[in-house]
């Protein structure tokens, strides 16, 4: 498989070194997976298969499936194929092919060989049909679309048998070769399996398998003018694989007896994959469906699939998220056979930890006030004195080393850390107190001024040269160490902040369309942004931590741009703290 983006995730960590879904864990698919081993069902075999639709681009919800597909096959000694699943030309792009397979890569998964189609099934697909056919079992239909619904009846509420049912095989068979051949008009013919029209499955109830549909395929061209239905080609496409362990979310559970009934009237020729689902990843404040992600990309709610307040991949990996850290979190949700939604400070914790060992440390004022010390030196050339500061880069990885910060005269501290009337709680920089300027001085704030609008503009303050090493000789104390950036030395920088895409916990919970919760605040971008200048030797695409701020990624085509991954406070923690003790 080749990718066409460098596979290493933002923190620069090989994805080859932790490609796992973690331990050979003990959730129920890998306990069924072990005792089929054990049985020697499938002749001892694992070959499981991600089959996504190439309709749209990968989401955190992929993820989960990822990573238990790819991670069973390696935990097991087995091969997990990727395969799309591309049945509907009307939606399906190679775009999208080529994202998903670099996606994948980023997430630290690659098949064995190239990617398989199940649109290279369509001869063999339709010669199941012919057998089918020649079985007595599916029949040409001539009814229309809604005709063909109202005829399924309903949960509770009888079938009623196509007229076109008890057409003979001959009739069946012409009537289908018709249809390939491009005798009828889109729409005008379906083939539909003849199970039950009174089965209490309703995908039972004579399925639809082929329709006639003019389209361009990405892939067959115009070689087809018609087109197998997933269910038609899924479990099918498993079995000329020689998939065994065919792994998929729950509400395919209903399809499952269609699958097997497709499976055991045609005549493949190996083992028969056996289906078993799990939930579907599910967050607050998101979604995880791809329509849904359409449907935001399509509307212009967000940037485009990549925008990094999306769930997608491409938006977690701009915004900054480590694929490790998403591999972790897949990991440690594991599968379950009920659904259930997950918070989504779970995730971000999982960013956090992995952040918090790996960024490197920075400063960065987000809204920026002037301060000046007024008994700075100057030089012998009548200049502030500029002053190399030494700070760390990583107090969590001492390999990380340390950088040089310049300090002078004028600084920029963030504007939220001073205030002129400051309440009891407040113990950051006002006028007459003290504060630690991190890996600098005590300054004192004398003088506050102020605009014709009487908004401050500038503080004024006095270092204490006795303070270079962080503290004062005479033992006295302050509240507050706070960050700075050397206002001639600052870079200019654009960050983004985000928070949730979705104000509700459960998007849609009230009124049944998520898109009614968007948060339409979910992004702030802040111009006018002061970096240390340090920031600058960071290459686009790293994460770091802007201290006491939060983790930040810098933008790959805009170096300028920096997007804020997660803040610094666990969340995470927070809401087990509020859960009922057990
Ligand atoms: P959506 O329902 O989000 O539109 P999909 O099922 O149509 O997604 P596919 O590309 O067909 O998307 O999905 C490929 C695989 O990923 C399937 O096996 C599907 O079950 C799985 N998958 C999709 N969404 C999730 C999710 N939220 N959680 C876990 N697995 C998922
Ligand atoms: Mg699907």
């Amino acid at each position: 498989m080749t990718s066409t983006e460098p596979s290493s995730p933002p923190t620069g960590r090989h994805p080859a070194t932790a490609t796992s879904a973690g331990a050979a864990g003990s959730d129920f698919i890998r306990e069924l997976v072990r005792a089929d081993i054990e049985q020697g069902t499938f002749g001892g075999r694992v070959c499981t298969r991600f089959p996504p639709e190439p309709n749209g681009y990968l989401h955190i919800g992929h993820a989960k499936a990822i990573c238990l597909d790819f991670g069973i096959a390696q935990e097991f000694g087995g091969v997990c194929n990727l395969r799309f699943d591309d049945t509907n030309p009307l939606t399906e792009d190679e775009e999208f092919v080529d994202g998903i397979i670099a996606d994948l890569a980023w997430l630290g998964f690659t098949s064995e060989g190239p990617p398989l189609y199940a649109s290279d099934y369509f001869e063999q697909l339709h010669q199941w049909a012919e057998h089918l056919i020649g079985q007595g079992l599916a029949y040409v239909d001539d009814q229309d679309g809604d005709a063909i619904s109202a005829g399924r009846g309903g949960f509770g509420q009888a079938g009623v048998d196509s007229p076109f049912r008890s057409r003979t095989v001959e009739e069946n068979l012409e009537l289908f070769r018709g249809m390939r051949s491009g005798a009828f008009a889109d729409g005008a013919r379906v083939l539909r399996a003849k199970i039950d029209m009174q089965h209490e499955n309703m995908q039972m109830r004579d399925p639809v398998m082929y329709r006639i549909r003019r389209s361009h395929h990405f892939r067959t061209g115009d070689a087809w003018v018609i087109y197998p239905t997933y269910d038609w080609a899924h479990g099918q496409s498993d079995a000329i694989e020689g998939v065994t362990h065919s792994l998929c979310t729950l509400e395919f559970d209903s399809h499952r007896q269609l699958y097997d009934w497709y499976l055991s009237h045609v005549p493949v020729p190996g083992d028969v994959p056996r289906q078993t689902e799990f939930a579907r990843l599910e967050l607050t404040h998101t979604v995880t469906s791809k329509r849904k992600l359409a449907q935001l990309v399509a509307d212009g709610a967000v940037d485009g699939w990549d925008d990094p307040r999306l769930p997608t991949l491409r938006g977690l990996r701009k915004r900054g998220y480590p694929a490790s850290a998403i591999r972790e979190f897949c990991a440690f949700i594991g599968a379950a056979r009920t659904n259930s939604r997950h918070a989504i400070e779970l995730l971000e914790s999982f960013v956090r930890t992995e952040l918090n060992r790996t960024a490197i440390r920075r400063m960065a004022v987000l809204r920026p006030l002037r301060l000046v010390i007024t008994n700075w030196p100057d030089d012998a050339d009548g200049r502030p004195v500029v002053e190399l500061r030494e700070a760390v880069n990583n107090p969590e990885n001492d390999a990380d080393g340390v950088r040089q910060v310049p300090f002078s005269r004028v600084l920029y501290i963030e504007r939220d850390d001073f205030m002129e009337d400051p309440p009891s709680q407040f113990f950051r920089l006002s006028p007459g107190r003290e504060v630690r300027l991190r890996a600098a001085y005590f300054v004192t704030c004398t003088e506050v001024v102020k605009d014709a609008d009487g908004e401050v503009v500038e503080v004024r303050c006095t270092y204490d040269p006795a303070t270079a090493g962080g503290s004062a000789p005479d033992g006295r104390k302050v509240k507050a160490t706070m960050h700075w950036v050397s206002a001639d030395h600052a870079l200019d920088a654009t960050v983004a902040l985000y928070d949730r895409l979705f104000s509700a916990e459960v998007p849609g919970e009230a009124t049944g369309d998520p898109l009614d919760d968007l948060n339409p605040t979910a992004r702030e971008l802040l111009t006018g942004c002061k970096l240390e200048p340090a920031a600058g030797d960071t290459a686009p695409g790293t994460v770091v931590q802007f201290e006491r701020l939060g983790y930040f990624a810098r933008d790959i085509e805009t170096p300028t741009l920096w997007h804020r991954t997660v803040g610094l406070r666990d969340e995470w923690a927070n809401i087990q703290k509020r859960l009922p003790k057990r």
